[in-house]
């Protein structure tokens, strides 16, 4: 493009110093045009308004009239200078902090606007900013955007760098979008939008520009989802799985259980995706508990009846072992072999593992990160399932699949996806879910308790114990500090079998070899503790249905989500289960937190919940979760618009002419320079 804000590097602006451009790198700035689009994430409001509508302890600019002689105190480094004004016919005493400055300049009769805090009782002022109108009063009236800004780089000069930027180059900010779709939902013109989200003159304006602009980011986001779409379907270049559905029959019937209607629905869908030519790009949602690992095997199992290979991603050891241990015993049996490529193997086994997956010797392999290494080679890779798929950025999971030649992929989770997150991330995936859980098993209950409590929890513990059942006991992850976070494991174990002689107290932790670990879990596993005390290295996936407490320490310190996957813990045997946790929360969201926890066991539920208390942005926790960063659109209020933007996008996509048109090629690069998803930008 000629004319290309985005090929005119900032340091052409004027003033902005190779240091200061630097700067401005770091926040992701690099052209004019991304100066131009780094919109202000609030405005500051110095709009004057009438004394008597401000509430006590409110923000507000008022006008007014200086009526005293100034004093000027100071206390230690403090200086407080103080003068009454007649604002609205009210005698109000304005107070400013270290300004001493400005003395001079408050003679009586001069009219001056105060913005403040302001204190009704005292009828005062407490001054941040003031402004005189005979020296032009440039904030004044006006809503100031204000920007993030890092380093030495300030709110003022940012605002000046983006107020010339737009005079300078505003005329060349281009028109995206189709004009059917503006004048469909009568939106402004784009040069229009961007200029009022930096310098809006009212709060309509203001609104009007972001209502044009988030429907713009969420429509060229669906638009790219689409053309996604488009290109994973058009070609039927997958693998056409061939299995024998009485194999399949037979296979299911050997299983230890009988699968739900759930678990039967969604293989019937993962098994009509596998026999047809096209890759499979499918998620299986499900919530803890749901039996998703028998589903995977299931898939698994055609895959390798079909003369393929499959792999299974997770993400931690104990989870790898832990899966390979119960589907080798599920496919021994049939001869199906099945290989751990995990990071801690020895460099000889290693090798042996990748030269027999090269071969075609070993059938599934189960693993984790070391899947995605570059010497990892598979004889004929069919089918790539991820588990707990929302552990891993979508380069990862791209890797493992570009290691075949277009295999079916299959993604589980266990984090039930709020509806607006799944269409924007998983908008280009179809989905199955498992809506219920095997039969028998019970809701479990959960309990928030305080700390003071806890001689009632070790009795809970006692109590289970002599029913045989098992005891999960969580200290948290001190993300700062992996080391304390070790500690504080250590000594709660000490403390407990100082508590609880009887019992046989096991203890994991991320600093343990992991030999150690798998030793650890596998006593807790056979059943040899009775408690298991740990950090969250257990949070995902592990599986002991004869455990039935968990208990979770300083629970406050965990998000919604990964509670709920701790309690997943338990409950997976018709044995009641419980969950305990035991918080003392400071702050509001972490009593909502413990709240949503006794309110519900759903995984839905809590998610929903989640999102809202977190935002969308951290809801996965992993920025390469593939959840977009969006500059202007807020998945959870904008969540309207997107169905919108969905649709429309849906709708112009589905002409072919759509892909040929001057509209499409005007959007075109603008798709590309925005990577849909990390590392995976539109061809
Ligand atoms: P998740 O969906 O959380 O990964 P798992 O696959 O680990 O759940 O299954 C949870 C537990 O339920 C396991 O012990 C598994 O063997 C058992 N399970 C799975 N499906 C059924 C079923 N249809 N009937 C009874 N138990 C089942
Ligand atoms: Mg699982």
């Amino acid at each position: 493009m000629a004319n290309d804000l985005f090929a005119i590097p900032v340091e052409r602006l004027r003033g902005v110093s190779t240091q200061k451009a630097g700067e401005l790198h770091a926040l992701g700035i690099s052209s004019v045009g991304d100066l131009i689009e780094y919109y202000p994430f609030r405005y500051e409001d110095y709009r004057v308004r009438p004394l008597h509508e401000a509430k006590d302890g409110e923000k507000i600019t008022v006008q007014g009239r200086i009526a005293t002689a100034s004093s000027l105190q100071r206390y230690g480094r403090t200086a407080r200078l103080l003068c009454r004004v007649t604002v609205d016919g009210l005698l109000v005493t304005a107070v400013w902090f270290n300004r001493a400055y400005l003395k001079d300049q408050l003679e009586i009769g001069r009219d001056i606007t105060l913005t403040g805090k302001w204190d009704a009782r005292r009828r005062q002022i407490t001054v941040a900013e003031s402004e005189f109108p005979d020296r032009g009063g440039a904030k004044t009236g006006t809503l100031q955007p204000v920007y993030s800004v890092g380093g030495s780089l300030t709110q003022a000069w940012m605002r000046k760098k983006i107020d010339e930027a737009l005079n300078q180059y505003g005329a060349m900010i281009p028109e995206l979008l189709p004009a059917e779709l503006l004048n469909r939902h009568a939106l402004i013109p784009r040069r229009e939008a961007v200029l009022r989200l930096h310098r809006p003159e009212n709060t309509k304006e203001g609104q009007e520009a972001r209502r044009r602009m988030v429907y713009e980011e969420l429509f060229l986001f669906e638009l790219k989802l689409q053309a996604y779409r488009a290109a994973n379907r058009k070609q039927p270049d997958g693998i056409a799985h061939q299995v024998k559905s009485e194999e399949v029959r037979a296979f299911v019937s050997s299983l230890p259980f009988a699968l739900t209607d759930a678990q039967k629905q969604v293989i019937n869908e993962i098994t009509y995706d596998m026999k047809r030519p096209y890759a499979m790009n499918r998620l299986l949602q499900g919530d803890v508990g749901s039996g998703k690992t028998v589903v995977s095997a299931v898939a698994l199992f055609m895959t390798v009846r079909s003369g393929c290979q499959g792999a299974l991603m997770v993400p931690t050891e104990i989870l790898a072992e832990q899966h390979a241990r119960s589907l080798t015993k599920l496919f021994e049996p049939y001869g199906i072999q099945v290989g751990l490529l995990t990071g801690s193997l020895t460099e000889r086994k290693r090798k042996d593992v990748l030269a027999a997956l090269q071969m075609g010797l070993i059938d599934i392999v189960i693993g984790t990160h070391a899947l995605i290494q570059e010497d990892v080679y598979f004889r004929r890779l069919g089918l790539v399932v991820t588990d707990e798929q929302h552990r891993f950025g979508v380069n990862q999971r791209s890797i493992l699949r570009k290691k075949g030649l277009n295999p079916d992929v299959l993604m589980m989770t266990a984090t039930p996806i709020p509806r607006t997150l799944a269409i924007t991330v998983f908008g280009d995936m179809d989905v199955s879910t498992i809506k219920e859980r095997p039969k028998g098993r019970k809701p479990i209950k959960t309990y928030w308790v305080k700390h003071e409590m806890m001689d009632r929890v070790l009795g809970f513990i006692r109590r289970e114990a002599a029913l045989g059942h098992q005891t999960f006991f969580i200290c948290p992850l001190i993300e700062e500090s992996e080391k304390l976070d070790v500690q504080n494991a250590i000594d709660l174990h000490a403390q407990l079998r100082q508590a609880l002689p009887e019992l046989a107290i096991g203890l994991l932790h991320g600093r343990m070899t992991p030999a150690e670990k798998e030793e650890a879990m596998g006593e807790f596993a056979a059943g040899k503790t009775n408690v298991l005390v740990s950090t969250t290295v257990i949070e995902v996936g592990v599986d002991v249905p004869n455990a039935t407490l968990m208990i979770v320490m300083d629970a406050e310190r965990f998000g919604l989500s990964q509670l709920h996957q701790l309690r997943g813990r338990v409950g997976r045997s018709d044995h009641q289960s419980y969950c305990v946790l035991i918080a003392d929360p400071k702050s509001e969201n972490g009593q909502e937190r413990m709240k949503a926890m006794t309110d519900t066991d759903d995984g839905f539920e809590i998610a929903r919940r989640d999102l809202e208390l977190r935002g969308p942005g951290d809801f996965f926790g992993t920025k390469q979760s593939g959840v977009p960063e969006f500059k202007v659109a807020n998945l959870v209020e904008d969540f309207a618009a997107l169905e919108q933007a969905r649709d429309d996008a849906a709708e112009l996509t589905a002409k072919p002419e759509f892909w040929t048109s001057p509209a499409y090629e005007r959007l075109r690069e603008y798709l590309r320079r925005e990577a849909l998803f990390q590392g995976e930008p539109l061809d």
